[in-house]
C-alpha cells in the first residue's frame, strides 16, 4: 500500500468565497457558511482523485491548505470559524471516499491567543470526524511577530491532548506576510527553527512526552543540508558535557516526510536521518505540480523518484510508503492488501 501521509484539500471556489467574505465583514455578520452542496463537493475533488490514482497512491491524508488558514487575521472568530470550515469540508470529502482520503486538521491558532481552542478543535476532530492527526504552525504570527518556539511549555497542553488522543501532528507553517520571505520560503525557515529548537539540547519536549510523534514537512527544512553546523555546535557543547547525545540522535526524535522534489534531496534526507524516520509524502496537487521539461515527469510523483534510489532495500521501500505512516498514524487502521 502505498500512504501519501502530506495531501492538502481540493475544494470548490465556494470555500474560498466564505473566506473571502469572514475578511471582508471581520465576523460582523455571524460565522455563516460556505454552503457547498454534495455535487460541487464531487466536482472539487474529481482530479485530484484522478491524479493520485495515476501515480499509485492508494490513501492520502488531507489537510487544509496552508497558505489559505489566515492565522494571523483579527478577530480570532473568524480565524476558528474558517479553520472549523475547512476540517469539516475534509470530514466530509473523507466520509465521501473513505477508501482513498483520511483527515488531518487545522487548528485555530492565532497570534497572541491561548492554546485551548486548539486543544478543543483537535478533541473535536478525531472524536466526531476520526481524524488521524493535526498540523502545527509553528508562527501564527505569520511573520509579523514572535511566538514560543515549540520547545516551550506553552505548547504543552496540545502535545498532552496529542498523547491522549494518539495523534501526530505534522509541522507546516501557512501564509507570510513579511514582505522579505514568500510563504513557501517561510516554510522552509519554520521547519528549520522547529527542528533546531526540539532537538536543542535544552529542550525537554521528548522527555516530558516520550510518545509524542511530530512529523517536519518538506524534508525537515534545510536542517538535513546544513547538518555539519548542527553537528560542530553539539560537538563544542560535549566537550563540556560528554553525556550529551549526538545532534544526528537529537534529529531522530523526530519525523520527516518526502515532500522534496528530487532525487538528490531524498537521498540526502533518507542518509542523514535513516529510513525509519521518513513517511512518503508528495503535497499532490500543490507545489510541485509542475512538469519537468527535460524528462517530462511530474515533480510529485515521487514513487518512481524513491523507487530510483539504488541503494534503498525493499525493507528501506516498505517502512517509506507504508509502514512508518501506520506506525506514526495509529488511527489509520485500514488493513494492508492481502
Ligand atoms: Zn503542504
Amino acid at each position: 500500500m502505498i500512504i501519501d501521509a502530506h495531501g492538502h484539500v481540493s475544494a470548490p471556489p465556494e470555500l474560498y468565497q466564505y473566506r473571502s467574505l469572514l475578511l471582508a465583514s471581520r465576523g460582523y455578520h455571524g460565522k455563516g457558511s460556505p454552503g457547498i452542496g454534495d455535487e460541487r463537493m464531487h466536482q472539487g475533488v474529481r482530479r485530484h482523485l484522478d491524479l493520485l490514482k495515476n501515480v499509485g497512491t492508494d490513501v492520502q491524508f488531507l489537510s487544509p491548505r496552508p497558505f489559505q488558514l489566515m492565522h494571523s487575521e483579527q478577530p480570532e472568530s473568524i480565524v476558528r470559524w474558517w479553520v472549523e470550515a475547512n476540517n469539516d469540508f475534509i470530514a466530509r470529502q473523507c466520509r465521501a471516499y473513505p477508501e482513498v482520503f483520511r483527515g488531518v486538521c487545522g487548528l485555530p491558532q492565532t497570534p497572541g491567543g491561548s492554546i485551548q481552542p486548539c486543544v478543543e478543535e483537535l478533541e473535536r476532530c478525531v472524536r466526531d470526524h476520526d481524524f488521524v492527526g493535526c498540523l502545527i504552525n509553528p508562527d501564527p504570527t505569520e511573520g509579523t511577530g514572535l511566538m514560543p518556539t515549540l520547545d516551550d511549555e506553552f505548547w504543552y497542553p496540545l502535545y498532552e491532548k496529542m498523547v491522549e488522543l494518539d495523534v501526530p501532528a505534522l509541522v507546516h507553517s501557512t501564509a507570510c506576510k513579511h514582505f522579505r520571505e514568500s510563504y513557501s520560503a517561510h516554510f522552509i525557515s519554520e521547519e528549520s527553527i522547529a527542528v533546531l529548537n526540539l532537538c536543542k539540547v535544552e529542550s525537554r519536549v521528548f522527555s516530558d512526552f516520550p510518545s509524542l510523534r511530530i512529523i517536519v514537512s518538506h524534508g525537515g527544512g534545510s536542517v538535513p543540508y546544513q547538518v555539519g553546523r548542527w553537528r560542530a555546535h553539539r560537538f563544542r557543547e560535549q566537550e563540556s558535557n560528554p553525556s550529551l547525545e549526538s545532534f544526528d540522535e537529537s534529529l531522530r526524535h523526530l519525523y520527516y516526510d518526502t515532500v522534496l522534489y528530487n532525487q538528490e534531496s531524498l537521498d540526502l534526507l533518507f542518509r542523514i536521518v535513516g529510513t525509519d524516520r521518513c513517511l512518503f509524502g508528495t503535497e499532490n496537487p500543490g507545489s510541485g505540480s509542475s512538469k519537468d521539461p527535460a524528462t517530462g515527469a511530474w515533480l510529485d510523483d515521487l514513487k518512481p523518484v524513491i523507487e530510483g534510489i539504488p541503494w534503498l532495500s525493499e525493507a528501506d521501500r516498505g517502512r517509506i510508503f507504508e509502514g512508518n505512516a501506520r506506525a506514526v498514524f495509529p488511527r489509520f487502521r485500514v488493513s494492508a492488501p492481502v
